[in-house]
């Protein structure tokens, strides 16, 4: 594939996308997924495209196996630096209040 959008950042996705096609799978108007119309930094497949992936005439090895294998990922949104920054902020003054309240409970030095 010739383009200067598979050379740059985005070049990984767009040749997993083109590869689809080849394997049969066709645009989704799903932002997300592989083959979503536009590089949208998506790249989840449903179990349907799995299917159409893994039956291509291609991905067969002629001894009922195949050449590839799809592995499912688990992604989590990280959260914002912003609600992380906040919790640290609460985590801490909640420390300090329980070592205050620990402090309080003990006999004043002399
Ligand atoms: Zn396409």
């Amino acid at each position: 594939m010739e383009s200067a959008f598979a050379a740059g950042v985005n070049g990984t996705e767009l040749n997993a996308h083109e590869l689809g096609h080849a394997l049969g799978l066709v645009h989704v108007a799903v932002a997300g997924n592989l083959m979503f119309g536009s590089i949208s930094g998506g790249t989840a497949l449903t179990p349907g495209q799995i299917t159409t992936i893994q039956s291509s005439p291609f991905v067969q090895d002629g001894a009922g196996g195949m050449f590839v294998s799809i592995t499912p990922v688990l992604i989590t949104p990280i959260p914002p630096a912003g609600i992380l920054f906040l919790s640290g902020i609460l985590g801490l003054a909640w420390m300090r209040r329980r070592h205050r309240a620990a402090d309080a409970g003990q006999p004043a030095a002399a």
